[in-house]
């Protein structure tokens, strides 16, 4: 088998699986307790978040345990929203966010929120001045992504968030493709809110966290119990957080090595689909996008058929319209850079993760144009 689906979920590391296990077995105890063996669940946790706050150069107490990207985004929009209601209900996002941001706007606007999405160019790309511009005197957050989970492009978060804290808007990026793969300076970034999920960078599923900086105070997520200091409720997922910590240490360490060794697999698979397979084109930015994105369209073929075929050859990957399972309208992503209906629908998309390999970029490459050839010559 083949997999290139990391940009959905990646295989959890055999050394973050060894650093869990002892978080069943022994260290079971509740961190809140006063017996030694809670003691053991609690230490674990306090060295997480400062593992974490290490990695974006915060503060342990501004690091959130949750359940994953999707918690995260929600908790960082409609908290905002409610902190804020206000001083003003208006928040500018971008057409090409996760569902997790998207589908949250939706619900804030029911909810009182004038919300603009901001337009991309054909790359992908947020314009910042198209942003600056979109502000308003009640504007009270800009929720923007580090970097697109379908065409892999990365924002200019930096800029973005000197726009944020010049006219001293809250600002939050969901980077949960970021995170892991990209080194990411909070301070720099002036960021407020960051969102990430572990099972992202070869963490477990279920388990990710939300920066929230210690000027921005936001209501509690969950109410129940004092966990996360009263704002997220619930007993911690000790084993999950050890395994975030262990997957998010490893990642840093090798970071560096893996992102040029991806960009290599991916530049070559990228180059021979592009010479090799006639009305081929690459969707996303060539240069500003995450080391392990490929995502291409084909001319007069639906991207399901090839997914299909692909999976009979043992090739893992996703399409435009899959993310939005069993719906074959196509991606709003790929809508928002300019694709015809019919190129979105022709999309694929490849993401490479740690394991693969040069020989597995040349079996796709050729399997892919073996099967883009026969879907079309069937269909004529
Ligand atoms: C995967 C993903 C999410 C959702 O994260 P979960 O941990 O699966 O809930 C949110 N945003 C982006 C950009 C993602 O890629």
């Amino acid at each position: 088998m083949i997999y290139l689906d990391n940009a959905a979920t990646t295989r959890t590391a055999p050394e973050v699986v060894e650093a869990m296990l002892p978080y069943f077995t022994e260290y079971y105890g509740n961190a809140g307790g006063i017996y030694r063996l809670g003691g053991e669940s609690k230490r674990a946790l306090m060295r997480a978040r400062e593992t974490i706050a290490e990695t974006l150069g915060v503060q342990p107490g501004e690091i959130y345990f949750t359940s994953g990207g999707t918690e995260s985004d929600n908790w960082a929009l409609k908290a905002a929203y409610e902190a804020c209601r206000d001083r003003g209900r208006h928040i500018i996002t971008s057409g090409i966010e996760h569902h997790a941001v998207l589908r949250t706007c939706e619900y804030l606007e029911q909810r009182g929120a004038e919300v603009t999405y901001l337009n991309v160019d054909a790359d992908g790309m947020i314009d910042p001045e198209q942003l600056k511009r979109a502000i308003r005197p009640d504007t009270i957050l800009i929720s923007i992504m580090y970097a697109n989970n379908e065409i892999g492009t990365i924002q200019p978060i930096r800029e973005i968030g000197e726009i944020a804290a010049e006219h001293g808007i809250l600002f939050h990026t969901d980077a949960v493709q970021a995170y892991g793969q990209l080194p990411i300076d909070a301070a720099g970034c002036r960021l407020d809110m960051l969102s990430a999920s572990a099972h992202k960078f070869n963490g477990p599923k279920g388990v990710g966290f939300l920066y929230i900086g210690q000027k921005t105070r936001l209501r509690s997520f969950l109410h129940g119990g004092q966990q996360e200091r009263g704002r997220r409720a619930g007993t911690e997922n000790i084993a999950g957080i050890v395994g975030m910590e262990t997957a998010a240490r490893r990642a840093h360490r090798l970071m560096e090595e893996k992102a040029e060794r991806e960009i290599s697999l991916r530049d070559h698979l990228i180059g021979r689909i592009l010479r090799e397979i006639p009305g081929a084109q690459l969707n996303g930015h060539a240069g500003k996008r995450l080391p392990g994105n490929v995502n291409v369209s084909f001319a007069a073929v639906e991207g399901e058929t090839v997914l299909i075929m692909l999976d009979m050859e043992g090739i893992c990957a996703s399409s435009g319209s899959a993310c939005t399972s069993g719906s074959l309208d196509p991606s709003h992503v790929l809508r928002a850079i300019g694709l015809t209906p019919e190129m979105a629908r022709g999309s694929l998309r490849l993401t490479i993760g740690e394991e693969n390999t040069m020989e597995e970029m040349d079996i796709v490459a050729e399997t892919l144009a073996r099967i883009v050839k026969k879907i079309r010559d069937t269909r004529i």
